[in-house]
C-alpha cells in the first residue's frame, strides 16, 4: 500500500511539475524567438539600403577608379559604428571583397565566392546565413543583398555581418538553456559555448559535406550532442560546465528555417517529486504504525480487561473462601470458648469436689480427733463428780486442769479450721507482693528467730507478686516457717532461706528451705495428710500442711515438699500478678 501511494505521489507530482515546466518553457520560447527575430530584423534593411547606395554601385562599376574604394570603406565604417554590426563589406560579382568597414579591412582582396550568403544573394537577390567567419573565425549572421547594375545584372553583393554573441550572453546570465539550430539540425547559437556547432543528432552525409565545404562552422567535427537512444521529450546535454537534463520545447522560425530549443531542467521537479513521495511514504508508514499501535493498544486493553475480570473473579473467589474460613474460625473460636468455659466449670467442680473430699477427710479426722478429747472430758467429768462426792478435791483439781488442756486442744483445732473457713472467691483476690507477705510472716516470728539464733536469707525480687488473698497467703508462709523452725530446734546450724523465682507461664515459685535435716523419705508422701505429725503430743496437730495445701490450691497454685542439702524445701507456685 505504502509503495503504491509513494509511487503514485511521485508520478503525480513529477507529471504536474513537468507540465508546469513545459508551460513555462513554451512561454520562454516565445520570448526567445521574438528576441532573436528582432535582433535579426533590426539589420534586415541595412544591406538593402547599401545595395542602392550610389557610391557602392559606382565602385562596383569601376573598382579601379581612384578614391572610390576609400570612400566606400569610410561609409561602411561609419555605418558599422553607428549600427554596431560586426562588419559590412562589399563583394564584386566574382565574390572578391572590394571594400569593408574598419575592423574588416583585411577581408578586402579575399574571395568569398564559395560562401552560401554570396551564392544565394547572386542567385536570389538576398541571403541569410549563419556561419563562422573564415577570416575572423568569429560566428555571425551574414545578411547579403545583391547590388544590381543598371542593366539589371548582379554587380556584386553587400554583406552585413551581425554579431549574435550578445544574445547568447544574455541567455547564459539569465540561467536559461537556449539553443538555436539550423535546418540541418546543427546548433549554432547556444547559451553554453560547448553546445555550439554540434548537431542534436548525426547530420545527413550530404549536409555534412556541404557544411564542411562552405566552412560554415569552421573546423567543427559535427559530433552529435545527444545519444540516439535518448527518450523523446527529454534531453540530456553534455557539459561543460555540467550536463543539463530536462524536457525540451521547440519552435521553428519558418522564414529563417531555424529551430529554437528551450531546455527546462527537471532536476528540481524530480527532487520535489521525490520529496513528496518520501513525505507520502513516511506519512503512510506513520499511518500504518499508528494503526498498528492503535490495534496493539486495543488488544492490550482487551487483554487488560480480561486480566482484570479474571483478577476480580479470583478476588471474589478468595473473598468467598476467606469469608468461609473466617466463619469457620469464628465457629471454632466459639467452640473453643465453650470448651474453655466447660473446662473451667469442670475444673471448678473438680476443685470443689477436691475441697469437699478434703473437707470430708478433715471432718472425719476432726470428729475422730475431737471425739477423743470429748470422751476424755466425759470420763474426767464423771470421775470428778465421784471424787467431789468423796471430797477428794485434789484429784478434782487435777482433773479440772486436764480438762482445761483438753478443751484447749479442741479450741486449737477449731482455730485452725477458722482459717480454712474464711474462704474467699477469686473476685476478692489481689496482687500480693511475695516480699511483703514473707515479711509479715517473719514479723510474727521475730522473737523466736532472734532467741533461737536463726539466720534468715530472703531473696525476693520487688516485682514478685501473685494473685491471692493476703491473710491466708501469710498464714501458709507462717505454717511453713514454723515447721522449718521446729525442725531446726536441735540442729547445729539454723538457716531459713526464702527465694522467689519467675517460672514459665506467668508464675512465681517461692521456696522455703531450712537446715533442719529434712523429712524422712518414708514420711514424704504423708506430710500433707491431715493430722499427720511427728511432733510430740501438744506440739503439733498435723493440720498445718494439709490446710496450707488446700489454701494454695484455692489460689490455683501448687505446694510441694522435697529435701534439699541439709533440710526440707517447701515450694509453692502461684499465678503471677502485675503490680
Ligand atoms: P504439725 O506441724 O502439727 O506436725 P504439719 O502438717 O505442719 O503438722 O506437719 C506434719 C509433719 O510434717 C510434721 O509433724 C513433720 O514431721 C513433718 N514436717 C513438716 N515440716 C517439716 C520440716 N520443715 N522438716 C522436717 N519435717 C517436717
Amino acid at each position: 500500500m505504502t509503495c503504491v501511494a509513494t509511487l503514485a505521489t511521485f508520478l503525480l507530482v513529477l507529471g504536474a511539475g513537468q507540465e508546469q515546466l513545459r508551460r513555462a518553457a513554451r512561454q520562454r520560447l516565445v520570448i526567445g524567438e521574438a528576441v532573436l527575430r528582432s535582433a535579426i530584423e533590426r539589420y534586415q534593411y541595412l544591406p538593402s539600403v547599401l545595395a542602392l547606395d550610389t557610391q557602392v554601385r559606382d565602385l562596383l562599376a569601376d573598382v579601379q577608379a581612384s578614391g572610390r574604394v576609400a570612400a566606400v570603406n569610410a561609409k561602411f565604417a561609419a555605418i558599422a559604428d553607428a549600427s554596431s554590426v560586426a562588419a559590412i563589406y562589399l563583394l564584386d560579382r566574382n565574390g572578391l571583397a572590394r571594400a569593408a568597414s574598419r575592423g574588416s579591412l583585411n577581408f578586402v582582396g579575399n574571395s568569398y565566392a564559395y560562401r552560401p550568403y554570396f551564392l544565394d544573394a547572386v542567385a536570389g537577390g538576398a541571403s541569410r546565413y549563419f556561419g563562422v567567419g573564415t577570416t575572423t573565425g568569429l560566428p555571425g549572421l551574414f545578411i547579403g543583398k545583391a547590388v544590381l547594375a543598371p542593366d539589371g545584372a548582379v554587380a556584386g553583393v553587400v554583406v552585413v555581418k551581425v554579431d549574435l554573441e550578445g544574445l547568447q550572453r544574455e541567455w547564459r546570465q539569465a540561467g536559461e538553456h537556449v539553443l538555436v539550430s539550423d535546418a540541418a539540425g546543427v546548433v549554432f547559437l547556444a547559451s553554453e559555448p560547448a553546445w555550439k556547432y554540434r548537431p542534436f543528432h548525426a547530420v545527413a552525409p550530404a549536409d555534412a559535406a556541404r557544411i564542411r565545404e562552405a566552412r560554415q562552422y569552421g573546423d567543427s567535427d559535427l559530433r552529435p550532442l545527444l545519444a540516439d537512444d535518448a527518450p523523446a521529450g527529454t534531453i540530456r546535454l553534455p557539459g561543460p560546465p555540467a550536463p543539463v537534463s530536462g524536457i525540451v520545447e521547440r519552435v521553428v522560425v519558418p522564414d529563417l528555417g531555424w529551430t529554437v530549443s528551450y531546455v527546462a531542467e527537471t532536476g528540481a521537479v524530480v527532487r520535489q517529486a521525490l520529496l513528496a513521495a518520501a513525505a507520502t511514504g513516511i506519512a503512510c508508514l506513520a499511518l500504518a504504525f499508528a494503526g498498528a499501535a492503535a490495534s496493539q493498544r486495543r488488544q492490550r486493553l482487551r487483554s487488560e480487561q480480561a486480566m482484570r475480570l479474571t483478577l476480580e473473579r479470583r478476588v471474589a473467589e478468595r473473598t468467598q473462601d476467606l469469608s468461609a474460613a473466617n466463619a469457620r474460625l469464628r465457629g471454632e473460636i466459639t467452640e473453643r470458648e465453650r470448651a474453655a468455659a466447660a473446662l473451667r466449670a469442670t475444673q471448678d467442680e473438680l476443685i470443689h469436689a477436691g475441697r469437699l473430699a478434703a473437707l470430708g477427710q478433715i471432718s472425719t479426722a476432726i470428729s475422730h480427733e475431737i471425739n477423743q478429747p470429748l470422751a476424755a472430758l466425759r470420763t474426767f467429768l464423771s470421775s470428778s463428780a465421784v471424787f467431789l462426792e468423796r471430797g477428794d478435791t485434789a484429784t478434782v483439781g487435777r482433773n479440772l486442769k486436764r480438762m482445761t488442756e483438753v478443751t484447749q486442744r479442741i479450741a486449737d483445732i477449731i482455730r485452725h479450721l477458722k482459717v480454712f473457713a474464711r474462704k474467699t472467691g477469686p473476685q476478692h483476690w489481689e496482687a500480693v507482693r511475695l516480699g511483703t507477705a514473707a515479711e509479715a510472716a517473719l514479723d510474727l516470728l521475730q522473737a523466736r528467730i532472734r532467741s533461737e539464733g536463726v539466720a534468715v536469707t530472703c531473696t525476693i525480687p520487688p516485682d514478685a507478686a501473685v494473685l491471692a488473698e493476703p491473710v491466708r497467703l501469710e498464714q501458709v508462709l507462717l505454717n511453713l516457717m514454723v515447721n522449718g523452725l521446729d525442725a531446726m530446734r536441735d540442729a547445729p546450724e539454723r538457716r531459713l532461706v526464702l527465694t522467689a523465682t519467675r517460672e514459665a507461664e506467668s508464675r512465681w515459685r517461692l521456696s522455703v528451705a531450712d537446715s533442719g535435716g529434712g523429712i524422712p523419705e518414708e514420711h514424704l508422701p504423708n506430710v500433707f495428710e491431715p493430722f499427720f505429725t511427728t511432733k510430740a503430743a501438744g506440739e503439733g496437730l498435723g493440720l498445718g500442711l494439709s490446710l496450707s495445701l488446700l489454701i494454695i490450691r484455692d489460689f490455683r497454685g501448687s505446694l510441694s515438699a522435697a529435701n534439699g542439702e541439709d533440710g526440707a524445701v517447701f515450694s509453692l507456685v502461684l499465678p503471677a500478678a502485675e503490680v
